[in-house]
Parts: structure tokens; sequence; C-alpha cells
């Protein structure tokens, strides 16, 4: 079978590879969808990559095959890639801290012990039974294909612990930004404002029932002072991950706001303890998401209270197009957000 492999900087091989092993614990699970998200894109344009599971870690499929011992699953079930529950073994767990139990990260970032040898950009994968999740009457497969970035930003709207009535801005109006400033909303803020020097993005975000959005620069702080008693925003959410979008998000919140750094990037952050410190700003972090998160996902998009398929391009394209449609989101981020492949046996 085929699949996509990044083998450096835009640097991707279609290559033949074996049919994943069905050992103990792991399901066979034949892809309909993947999504190539923002981190697949950093990865592709760097070069680098925590493991090769990871290019292509958004999808939606069915399992065509059992391993031993691999209970609660059945051929035929569609599914989706996402966290397992804690595994209560693990040295976090043993302490009691389940919610940043190991195992969940390792299965996330790809390099747990049953981990595949390439991501989701395949015609078929080998993963462990406890990171699959069904997917729910109502969702197709498209969508399904979103639930892990949606996962990613439920956990950060979960960590921020939004109160009812919360004036909310959300800094980066990507795939993660676009459907935090949507849960933002149903988590009982009242306002919500993206900002994204892409105008299109600043479109969409209002089209997904953001108040306002602006580009960067003076328009949100204004917004924000007049909304919010002069005060400024409750939460910021840095979904960017630069060193001047954590900077503006720290500016932009209230005397006891919280700002949530929910974007990655490797440089290094100037941030100025008196600012904090002066306004008692509450920074938390948000990595990843747990198995309620993704739970709660996929239970929202099948009751139609979170909208995703605004996020994605019409069009679905094939493996040997991946190449391609990532120069292209290089080229034009304007164009459709995150981008769905169907490998050749894809339903
Ligand atoms: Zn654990």
């Amino acid at each position: 079978m085929k699949a996509a492999i990044l083998r450096g900087a835009r640097s991707i091989d279609l290559v033949e590879v074996k049919e994943p092993a069905l050992r103990r614990g792991r399901v066979t699970v034949e892809i309909d969808r993947c999504a190539i998200g923002g981190s697949d894109l950093l990865a592709w344009t760097t070069g680098e990559l925590p493991a090769a599971a990871w290019f292509g870690h958004a999808w939606s499929g069915r399992v065509v095959a059992l391993g031993d011992d691999v209970p609660g699953r059945f051929v035929g079930e569609r599914v989706v890639g996402a966290a397992p529950p804690p595994c209560g073994s693990c040295k976090h767990c043993r302490a009691g801290f389940g919610h940043n139990c190991d195992l969940v990260l390792e299965m996330i970032i790809g390099v747990d012990p049953l981990a595949s040898g390439h991501g989701a950009f395949s015609e078929r994968i080998g993963v462990d039974s406890r990171r699959v999740h069904r997917i729910p009457e109502g969702i197709d497969q498209d969508d399904a294909a979103l639930a892990e970035p949606a996962s990613v930003a439920a956990h950060a709207v979960a960590r921020s612990e939004i109160g009812l009535g919360d004036l909310v801005v959300v800094i980066g109006a990507g795939t993660i930004g676009l459907i935090v400033a949507e849960l933002a909303r149903v988590a009982g803020a009242s306002r919500v404002v993206a900002v994204d020097p892409v105008a299109q993005r600043r479109e969409l975000a209002c089209d997904l029932g953001s108040d306002a959005a602006f580009a960067p620069g003076a328009g949100v702080a204004r917004w924000l002072q007049e909304r919010g008693h002069g005060l400024g925003a409750d939460v910021a959410f840095d979904c960017i991950g630069a060193p001047s979008a954590l900077g503006e998000a720290v500016n932009l919140v209230r005397r006891g706001g919280t700002v949530m750094a929910v974007g990655v990037s490797g440089q290094t952050l100037a941030a100025v303890p008196a600012d904090l410190v002066r306004r008692e700003v509450t920074v938390r972090a948000s990595l990843g998401y747990t198995t309620a998160d993704v739970q709660r996902v996929l239970e929202l998009l099948a009751e139609d209270r979170l909208r995703v398929s605004p996020l994605r391009s019409a069009e679905l394209i094939s493996l040997n197009q991946i190449d391609a449609a990532m120069q292209e989101l290089v080229d034009n981020p304007s164009g459709g957000l995150s981008v769905l492949v169907k490998p050749p046996s894809g339903a």
C-alpha cells in the first residue's frame, strides 16, 4: 500500500510500505480522510518532526482488523484517532496526576510503543486501540477528520476556565484559533473577537460567530476597552506562539485576566515579569487534549453546536498532491485552512 512520508524540509516521498502488523492491542484502520493541519505544514516547511507517525495525525477512517486482546472494538466501526484515557501505570498516573498521563502525550505525538512507522497520509495505519474513538451518527468523515484540531481547541478552552459573560480575544484565526473562538461562546463567553492579518480569515471568524475581527494593531484594544468597561479582555488566547503574539495577549487582558498559550514556536519569549505581577495576569499553557475533550467535541459536532466544515477546502486531494497542496497553503494562507487528503482506498 502507499504512504506519503516526510523526508525533510519540503521533501515528501510517496512510497510503498508494508501493511500494518496486527499486534496485540492494536487495530488496523483504513483511512478515509487525513487533514493537512498547521503542524503538518510547519513540519513540511522546517523538516522537523517529533515522530514519523505525526505527519498526518488528524484523520477519520474505519476499523478493518483487530489484533488480539482488543475489547470494545469491532470491524467496520467508523473512528477517529485521538487520546486514550489515562493509562493508570505511568509515573504521573501513579502519583495521582492522570490528567498529565505520559502515555496520553506519547500517543498524541506518535511516539508510543504501538505507533505506526508512518502517519495517516497512507491507505491504512495500525494504532493502539485505546486511542481510537467511535464517530457518532450525524458526523461525516470529512468533519470527523477535524475532530483532532477541535480537541486541541477544546482543551485550551477548558483550561482557560472561561466564565459566564466573559469577554474573549483570540489571536490567530487559523484552524485552532477559529475553533477556540467558536467554543469560547459555547463555554459561556458573551463576546468574542479574533485577530488575524489575513482578511479572509477575519471574515470566516465573523461567519462562525465572532462579534468582530481585526488585523493586528490598535483596533482590537479599542474594541475591547469599549466592550470591557474600559478594562480589557477577561481571557486572551495566543493561538500563534510567536513572542509578539503572547506579549499582545498580555497587553489585551484586564487586571486579573488570563492569557492562554496555545500556539507553539521554538522562539524565546521575552516576558516582562513586572507586567504580569503588576496586573496579576494568569498565564496558562495548553498542550494536546484528553479523551474527555475528544468526547465533547464529537458530541458538539454531532449536535451541530460546533461547525468545522467551513474550515476545510471543499475539494479532496490524493496522496500525490500533498506536496503541491503544502506549497499552495504557504503561498496563499487565505485559501482553505485545512486540506483533506483521500487515500486511494478511502470511502
Ligand atoms: Zn499514565
